[in-house]
C-alpha cells in the first residue's frame, strides 16, 4: 500500500514536471522576438535629439515587438555610415546630405551609399550663422581670419558651411575652422573662443535659444544674389527667413537658406516593420509636437516633399493609404 502510494506520488511528480516544461516551452515560442530599433540623432542641443526620442517613444508604446532607442551622435554624415554599417536602423538626416550619399558625390565621393531608402521629410532646417551682438562681423563678406564653429565633424552643418563660405569666396584656409557640436559652439561664442557659429538646425534650436538668454545675439544674412548662386549650384537649399523674435532679442527678419530634415532606414529593413513605424510616428505627432515646436508642420501631406531618394515600399504603402 505504501509503496503504491509513493509510486502515485512519484508519477504524479514526473508527470506535473512534464507538464510544465511543455507550458514553459509553449510561453518561449510565443514570445514575440523583439525587434532593436536604433535612432541615429544628433547632439544634444539640436532638434534631432528631442525629437528622435520622441520617435522612439512613439515606436515603443505603437509597435508591438519593437525595441526602439535614440542614440546622440555627430549628426547627418555620421547617421548615414552608421546606417550604411548597420549599425542603426532608423536615421535622422538632411535631405541634402542623403543625396550626396545616394549619388556618392560631395563627401561621399567614392563612398556611395546605395542600400538607403527614405521614410518622410519632417521639417525646414535653417542654416543660421550666430554672432554676439557686440560682434564688428556685420556680413559673411568678414569672416577672413576668424574663428568659424562649422558643424561636428560628420554633420551636414559642415557641409552647409562650407558650400555658403564658397559662395562667399572663403574656403577653410582662409579662416580658422573649428569642429564643434551646437553646445560647443554655443559656449565658444559666450567665451569669445568662437566668433560666428553655424548651425544647420529647425529653428528655433536650443543651443541659439541658449545663448541668446545669456548674451545679445545677431543672426548673419544670406544676401539674396548668394542666396541664388546657392541654389543654382546645390538644388536643395531653398530660400527661408528667420522671423523676428525667433530668439530673444532678435528683432528683425533675417533671409537665409534651409534644407530639410527627414527620416532614412536602410534598404533592407522588412516592408512591414516600416509601415508600422510610419504609420505610428503620423498617428501621434501631438508627441512630437510636445518634443520641439517644430512637430507642428510634420504631416503626412507634407510628408514626401523634397524626398531626394527612393522611399521605402513600407513607408510608401502608408502615404499612398487614403
Ligand atoms: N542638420 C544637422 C546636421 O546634420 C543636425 C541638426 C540637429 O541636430 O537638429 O548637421
Amino acid at each position: 500500500m505504501k509503496k503504491l502510494f509513493i509510486l502515485m506520488m512519484a508519477s504524479i511528480l514526473v508527470m506535473s514536471l512534464l507538464i510544465g516544461c511543455g507550458s514553459q516551452k509553449a510561453a518561449e515560442q510565443k514570445a514575440p522576438e523583439k525587434k532593436f530599433i536604433n535612432i541615429a540623432t544628433g547632439g544634444t542641443a539640436g532638434v534631432y535629439y528631442p525629437l528622435g526620442g520622441a520617435i522612439a517613444e512613439i515606436l515603443n508604446k505603437n509597435v508591438p515587438g519593437i525595441n526602439a532607442t535614440a542614440q546622440s551622435t555627430g549628426a547627418s554624415v555620421a547617421n548615414i555610415n552608421m546606417l550604411k554599417d548597420g549599425k542603426v536602423e532608423l536615421a535622422m538626416v538632411q535631405n541634402d546630405t542623403a543625396y550626396y550619399a545616394f549619388k556618392g558625390i560631395e563627401m561621399f565621393k567614392d563612398k556611395q551609399v546605395a542600400n538607403m531608402r527614405g521614410v518622410a521629410t519632417l521639417y525646414n532646417e535653417t542654416i543660421q550663422m550666430i554672432v554676439l551682438e557686440e560682434s564688428p562681423i556685420k556680413t559673411l563678406n568678414d569672416l577672413k581670419g576668424k574663428k568659424v564653429a562649422v558643424g561636428s565633424i560628420g554633420s551636414g552643418t559642415e557641409a552647409n558651411a562650407r558650400q555658403i563660405l564658397e559662395a562667399y569666396g572663403l574656403a577653410y584656409t582662409d579662416l580658422n575652422p573649428q569642429y564643434l557640436s551646437f553646445g560647443e559652439a554655443a559656449n565658444g561664442l559666450k567665451d569669445g573662443n568662437v566668433d560666428v557659429a553655424f548651425v544647420t538646425a529647425g529653428a528655433p534650436t536650443a543651443a541659439i535659444q541658449d545663448i541668446a538668454f545669456q548674451k545679445k545675439i545677431r543672426l548673419l544674412p544670406v544676401e539674396a544674389d548668394k542666396v541664388d548662386a546657392l541654389i543654382k549650384k546645390y538644388p536643395f537649399y531653398a530660400k527661408q527667413l528667420v522671423k523676428a523674435n525667433t530668439y530673444p532679442g532678435q528683432t528683425t527678419d533675417i533671409e537665409t537658406v534651409a534644407v530639410k530634415a527627414m527620416l532614412v532606414v536602410p534598404e533592407n529593413l522588412d516592408a512591414d516593420i516600416v509601415y508600422k513605424m510610419t504609420k505610428a510616428i503620423y498617428g501621434n505627432t501631438d508627441r512630437l509636437k510636445a518634443a520641439h515646436k517644430l512637430g507642428e508642420g510634420i504631416t503626412k501631406e507634407s510628408a514626401l516633399e523634397g524626398m531626394p531618394i527612393p522611399i521605402h515600399p513600407g513607408a510608401e504603402k502608408f502615404f499612398k493609404e487614403k
